[in-house]
C-alpha cells in the first residue's frame, strides 16, 4: 500500500507519520522550498497533544510547549482583572496539559520525525485524478506520481478539495484581521505562565507562553469586508496600525505594542468555510484545512487536522488493503466532529468580536463573575469528541 500526501503542513506531516506507523509507504509533496510557516504559534489543545503523543512525539512536544498554569481576562482600558483561574481542573478532566507551540518549531518537529530529506519540497501539485487502480497527482513541472491513495492536505485553498467536491468553494470572511508574533515574556504584559487576554470594544489582545521565555501574542482587529484598511497594509506597519486600534488600551497592551517586532509581525485575514461532508472521491481524500477550514477562535483547526491523521491511521488499520472502505470509514469518523468545531469557532468568533454588541457586553459582564468553571466547560467541550478524546 502506498499513499501520497500533498502538503507538508501540520495535517499532512501528521498523516504521513501516522500512515507510516502502520507500515504504509508514504511520499510527501510540498509546494514551498523550505519550512517557513505563516503565523507565529498555535495553542495545541489537549486533544492535539494526545494525537502528537500517539504519533510518538510526547517528549518533543512537551519540550516545545509553553506552560500555561492560569488563564485571565483583563479589562481592555483599565487593565483590571475581570477573572483569573487555574487551568488545572481542565488538565485533570481531560488528562493532558495543552501546549502553545511556536509554529516553525512544531512544523520542524513533525518534519524531522518523518525525515526532512524524505519530503519532496518545491513540488506544487496542479491537478489530481482518481483511477480504477491508482490515483495520480500532476505537478507544475509536468511530473506525475501515482499511488493507491492520495491525501490532499493542501490547506485552506486546497485544489484537492475542488477535485473531491467537483467545484470550487468560496471561503467566508469572518470580519476580522489577526496580527500575531512572538516577544520575550514580560510581567508588564502578563505573568509568564498565564494565558492573559485583554477584552473590550469587540476586540481582544492576548499573550500565552511558548518555550524559551517567549509569549505568542495576537491582536484581533474587527474590519468590515469593504473597509479600505483591508487593502492598504504593508509589512512593517504593524506597530502604527495597532497603535491606531489599541492606543487607548491598558498599559500592558502598550508595552506589547512597543516590544513587538513590526517586520516579524504577521497579519492574517480570518476566513472559514461552511462545513461539508464529502471528503472522499474514489482514492482521493482531503485532510486538515482542506477538509475543514475554521476561524481560530477556539484554537482547534490544527488540532482537528491532527485528529484527522489519527482517524485516517485507524481507518487503514481497520480496513487493511481496502482503500475505499478505509476512506469511507475515515470520512464517517471525522466529518461531523470537524464540522462541530468549525461551527463552535464561528459562534465564539461572533461573541468575541461584537457581531451582536449586546451579547458581547453580556459576555464581558459574565467574565467579571467567572470562577473558571464556565470557560473550562467550554474548552473541555471543544477538546472532547475526537479519536483520542472520545466522549463516554
Ligand atoms: C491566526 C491563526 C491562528 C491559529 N491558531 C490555532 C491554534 O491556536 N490552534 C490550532 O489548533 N489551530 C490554529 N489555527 C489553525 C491552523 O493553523 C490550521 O488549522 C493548520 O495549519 C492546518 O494545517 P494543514 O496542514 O491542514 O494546512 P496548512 O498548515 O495550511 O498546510 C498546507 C500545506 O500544503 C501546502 N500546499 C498547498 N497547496 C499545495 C499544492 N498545490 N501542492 C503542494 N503543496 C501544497 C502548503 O504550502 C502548506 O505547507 C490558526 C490559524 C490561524 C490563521
Amino acid at each position: 500500500m502506498k499513499a501520497i500526501i500533498i502538503g507538508a503542513g501540520m495535517g499532512g506531516m501528521s498523516a504521513a507519520i501516522a500512515l507510516r506507523q502502520i507500515g504504509i509507504d508514504t511520499e510527501v509533496y510540498e509546494r514551498v522550498t523550505e519550512n517557513k510557516p505563516v503565523g507565529a504559534a498555535i495553542s495545541v489543545w489537549s486533544n492535539g497533544v494526545k494525537c502528537l503523543n500517539h504519533l510518538g512525539l510526547e517528549k518533543q512536544t512537551a519540550r516545545l510547549g509553553g506552560i500555561v498554569d492560569t488563564m485571565s481576562y483583563l479589562d481592555a482600558h483599565t487593565g483590571e482583572t475581570m477573572c483569573r483561574f487555574s487551568l488545572q481542573p481542565l488538565i485533570d478532566e481531560v488528562g493532558q496539559r495543552p501546549y502553545p507551540i511556536a509554529r516553525a518549531e512544531l512544523q520542524a518537529m513533525l518534519m524531522e520525525a518523518y525525515g526532512m530529506d524524505e519530503i519532496n519540497f518545491g513540488m506544487k501539485m496542479v491537478s489530481v485524478a482518481d483511477g480504477p487502480d491508482e490515483a495520480t497527482a500532476t505537478f507544475a513541472d509536468g511530473t506525475t506520481v501515482s499511488a493507491d491513495v492520495i491525501i490532499g492536505a493542501d490547506g485552506a485553498s486546497s485544489i484537492t478539495r475542488e477535485y473531491v467536491l467537483g467545484a470550487p468553494v468560496t471561503r467566508r470572511y469572518a470580519g476580522y484581521v489577526n496580527f500575531n508574533g512572538l516577544v520575550e515574556t514580560d510581567e508588564a504584559i502578563g505573568p509568564a505562565t498565564e494565558w492573559t487576554t485583554y477584552v473590550g470594544d469587540g476586540k481582544r489582545v492576548s499573550v500565552m507562553p511558548v518555550s524559551d521565555g517567549r509569549f505568542y501574542f495576537f491582536f484581533d482587529v474587527v474590519m468590515p469586508e469593504d473597509s479600505d484598511e483591508r487593502e492598504n497594509y504593508e509589512r512593517g506597519d504593524a506597530r502604527e496600525v495597532l497603535r491606531g486600534h489599541f492606543g487607548d488600551w491598558a498599559p500592558g497592551v502598550q508595552t506589547l505594542i512597543d516590544k513587538l517586532d513590526p517586520m516579524a509581525t504577521n497579519r492574517v485575514e480570518i476566513l472559514d468555510l461552511d462545513p461539508f461532508h464529502t471528503w472522499v472521491k474514489g482514492r482521493v481524500a482531503v485532510l486538515g484545512d482542506a477538509a475543514h477550514n475554521t476561524t481560530p477562535d477556539i484554537g482547534q483547526g490544527g488540532c482537528s487536522a491532527m485528529e484527522d491523521a489519527v482517524a485516517l491511521q485507524w481507518a487503514f488499520r481497520d480496513h487493511p488493503g481496502d482503500v475505499h472502505a478505509a476512506l469511507v470509514a475515515y470520512q464517517q469518523a471525522r466529518s461531523e466532529r470537524a464540522a462541530d468545531l468549525v461551527l463552535r469557532a464561528r459562534k465564539r468568533c461572533d461573541v468575541t468580536h461584537g457581531k451582536d454588541p449586546g451579547k458581547t457586553a453580556e459576555w464581558y459582564a459574565e467574565l467579571r463573575h467567572e470562577d473558571g468553571s464556565n470557560v473550562i466547560r467550554g474548552i473541555v467541550g471543544n477538546i472532547m469528541g475526537g479519536p483520542v478524546t472520545p466522549v463516554s
